[in-house]
């Protein structure tokens, strides 16, 4: 039996270490296999809490939804077996109450929850006075206010230790991912939240385990601070998620293979060379403002005599060969055609509504 994490303040330590790896099974399904899970994961040595979900949001139901409160003395053998403290998602006051009951070390709230103030506020109200880390994934739909919302309810609520989880953003219809990652959104939350925890779960972006390892070195690449990565005993046979599950093994070669990096550069050669770098980049950042700028000075005379001669701003052939030529100068610099794209627009809905102003004015 390993040495259990047993104080607040061990458990607050712990939230503080880099790479923070949260690992174990989607769901818990029987005593056995949550502790196996744990013991395994424990002896990889590179796992610091495991998480387990007791109930389950599915989205429809029919599917398993979860072991319910019983499966939370499991959760407390699997800590005192393996040392590991534990992490469960709670989406009612009910569920909070029965985690706390059963000494659950860190709570999260999940991206289904995120998504419903009123379901925030009712976690929230009923974390008032407990002294627990809640981490808190993004809503299923892309839109960071929500995100941020709930992290003010929970803090509203009196808790201190404040996490957030990256798991990405859902989108109808079949793509690469389960749930995309839009990173660009957890890139401004993490801009918004300097200092807050800010970890990825590559299970849910992915939806499925081939890709998983890209996802997680990409995220580390980002200056996350962790990683929440599902895995099972039998990964195929999972009550839920059984396609992104991997087995405690093959999670610890995986966090084995990832190539940390920090966001500190201590040498101070790195850092003169980076510095001479980032200049160029200012300089040429510079550059392409001034231009432009100066390309909207000629919109704006097109304007004029688009005004002066009662021709559409818009002309859709003209928008298409600016695009196609972009697209064949670019491909030879080695930008994307989806940079492309989006520059583009973004350049021509600015010249759109230069113009704009100049034929209404
Ligand atoms: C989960 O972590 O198992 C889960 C249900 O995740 P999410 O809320 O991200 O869908
Ligand atoms: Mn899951």
């Amino acid at each position: 039996m390993e040495q259990a994490i047993e104080t607040k303040k061990e458990v607050e330590a712990l939230l503080q270490k880099r790479p923070l790896i949260i690992s174990g099974p989607c769901s818990a399904e029987t005593e056995e296999q949550v502790v196996q899970t744990a013991t395994r994961l424990a002896a990889t040595g590179k796992v610091d809490i495991l998480r387990a979900g007791i109930w389950k949001p599915r989205t429809r139901p029919g599917s398993f939804e979860g072991i319910g409160t019983k499966g939370l003395p499991w959760l407390q053998q699997a800590k005192k077996e393996s040392g590991l403290p534990v992490a469960v998602e709670v989406a009612t006051a009910k569920q909070v109450e029965d985690a706390l009951h059963f000494g659950v070390d860190v709570l999260w709230i999940g991206a289904r929850t995120t998504v419903n103030p009123f379901s925030v506020q009712d976690v929230a109200d009923a974390l008032k006075g407990a002294d627990v880390p809640v981490l808190i994934k993004n809503p299923i739909n892309p839109d960071l206010e929500l995100w941020i919302g709930a992290v003010e309810r929970v803090a509203n609520a009196g808790i201190k230790n404040i996490g957030l989880i990256h798991r990405g953003f859902s989108s109808y219809g079949n793509t690469e991912y389960r749930n995309a990652p839009m990173w660009h959104l957890a890139i401004e939350m993490k801009r918004r939240n300097p200092g807050m925890l800010l970890i990825n779960d590559p299970s849910h972006i992915c939806g499925r385990r081939d890709i998983l390892m890209d996802v997680a070195q990409k995220a580390i690449d980002l200056d996350f601070d962790g990683l929440i990565i599902e895995s099972h005993i039998d990964p195929d046979n999972a009550w839920s998620d059984a396609k992104q599950q991997v087995t405690p093994e093959r999670l610890g070669e995986m966090i084995n293979s990832i190539v940390w990096r920090t966001e500190e550069i201590d040498s101070e050669e790195l850092h003169a060379v980076m510095e001479k770098m980032r200049q160029q980049i200012n300089q040429l950042d510079d550059e392409l403002l001034q231009l432009i700028g100066q390309r909207m000075k000629v919109a704006d005379k097109i304007g004029q005599y688009k005004k002066d001669n009662n021709i559409t701003i818009l002309q859709t052939n003209r928008w298409n060969s600016i695009l196609a030529r972009a697209y064949e100068r670019g491909e030879k610099l080695g930008l994307s055609q989806e940079f492309i794209t989006k520059y583009f627009d973004a350049v021509h809905m600015e010249s759109i509504n230069h113009q704009n102003k100049i034929m209404n004015s």
